[in-house]
């Protein structure tokens, strides 16, 4: 099996942020967006807490049309690397003012689509499911300035600009996972390509769209081998679907160009792990039908015993079942059963997913080296453009800025006077630093 993005690798990326080896997406994001390294835990600010312009927001100020995408919250990390600025990553309120472009924002609405998760952030404190620490409600406050959708059939209708798209609580679910009531990531990035295609069919100026896939980093943070296959199976979809518009885009005489790459990696994934599988002996072994038996991640699946769990003692069959009817792992044994019914009576979830990863990865035969993030060099894809080249070898993530700004030939395109721009917002200025949730 070949994904559509192997033949496109060009190059690599290092992500050590100012301060550690080791980033965070925060720190990832503005490396590559604003071409300076930060602190971990800080987005679209220098070391210093400077507010710094972003790539995004220097070709809006220019004329281009702008769209971000994610399947985790609108505000994580890595999307607000691209429209806001903040000392605290986690500051979920703070954040999702300045994508909206409200409060006064200096830079004003620098967004024109905005698809993903992280309603929590949009709706007032009292109500349930917020994560807010006001009353303010956002949702409220975007009317008449954004179009808003929550479903994909309303997407799918959507046809005007700006759009926001909120499809969950807080991250969308793995592909493997998903619900009928939310997007895959392709359909999103359909639609933002429809509509950004529309919308400069006659500008001199093109459009800028940023779209991650979250859950290679969620899955891998859960070593969840399923997850992590899914996610990339959904990206490389997700990617052939972006190749065959860039075709249509240099049809109609512009110039595309189409990169994709990493923040950094996590897991610290390898394969030939040396456990000893139950299935195959030798070392040398991969075993990724194990993989495509699956019809739930380990990370879904855990959250159905753990749920199980609190409506009393989970039995032998009960784990038998769950197992056999989501992950469908051959000679799934009796001890591996009471592994996972001692991690679930310390009623902590972790341990639920650690019992039930270690029979899947040792049939898979992959190993983690962490369940945080690495300092592994990430790979660079790029296809079908002479200017790939400027991407060859290996690069400071920092570096990554200027070679893109190289593609548009276009000295409107200016972050410096973003930055220039933002010279008095106060990036530390927390609203509430209300969200738990630190990937
Ligand atoms: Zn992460």
């Amino acid at each position: 099996y070949k994904t559509s993005l192997e033949d496109d690798v060009v190059g690599k990326s290092r992500t050590s942020s100012a301060d550690n080896f080791i980033t965070d997406s925060a720190a990832g994001g503005t490396a590559v967006f604003s071409g300076v390294k930060t602190l971990n835990n800080m987005v679209g600010v220098d070391s210093s807490s400077t507010p710094r312009g972003t790539i995004l927001e220097a070709a809006k100020a220019a004329g281009y049309i702008t769209g971000v995408i994610t399947t985790s919250f609108v505000w994580d990390a890595s999307p607000a690397g691209l429209n806001a600025h903040s000392t605290n990553r986690e500051d979920s309120s703070f954040i999702a003012q300045q994508q909206l472009g409200l409060d006064g924002y200096p830079l004003g609405r620098t967004t024109d689509i905005l698809l993903g998760g992280g309603l929590c952030a949009y709706i007032p404190e009292s109500e349930e499911d917020s994560c807010r620490t006001d009353e303010r409600d956002l949702l409220n406050e975007t009317m008449g300035l954004w179009n808003v959708v929550f479903t994909p059939d309303e997407l799918s209708a959507a046809d005007a600009l700006p759009l926001l798209g909120l499809f969950a609580t807080e991250d969308l679910a793995y592909a493997i996972d998903r619900p009928d009531s939310q997007p895959g990531l392709a359909a999103m990035v359909n639609k933002a390509l429809e509509l950004l295609t529309a919308a400069t069919a006659d500008s001199d100026q093109g459009f800028f769209l940023f779209f991650e896939n979250e859950v290679t980093d969620k899955a891998q943070h859960a070593n969840d081998i399923v997850g992590t296959v899914s996610a990339g199976l959904e990206l490389s979809e997700t990617a052939e679907l972006v190749k065959e518009w860039v075709t249509v885009l240099e049809e109609r005489g512009d110039d595309t160009l189409f990169l994709l790459t990493a923040d950094h990696e996590t897991g610290g994934l390898g394969l030939g792990t040396n456990a000893r599988s139950p299935i195959v002996e030798y070392t040398y072994g991969f075993n990724p039908f194990v993989i495509a038996n699956a019809s739930h991640s380990s990370t879904y699946t855990t959250i159905l015993l753990y749920a199980a769990t609190a409506e009393g003692n989970l039995t032998l069959d009960q784990v038998h079942q769950v197992v056999a009817d989501n992950m469908a792992l051959q000679y799934f044994s009796d001890d591996e059963a009471n592994v996972i019914i001692e991690a679930a009576n310390t009623g902590d979830v972790y341990s639920i997913l650690a019992a039930l990863n270690a029979a899947v990865n040792s049939r898979v035969q992959v190993g983690w080296t962490t369940m945080g993030h690495t300092a592994v060099d990430v790979d660079i894809y790029c296809s079908n453009n002479p200017y790939c080249s400027a991407f060859y070898g290996s690069h400071e993530n920092t570096e990554l800025l200027e070679l893109m700004l190289g593609f548009y030939d276009d000295d409107d395109i200016d972050v410096g006077s973003v930055t220039e721009a933002l010279v008095g917002f106060n990036a530390t200025a927390s609203v509430d630093g209300s969200a738990e949730y630190v990937v």
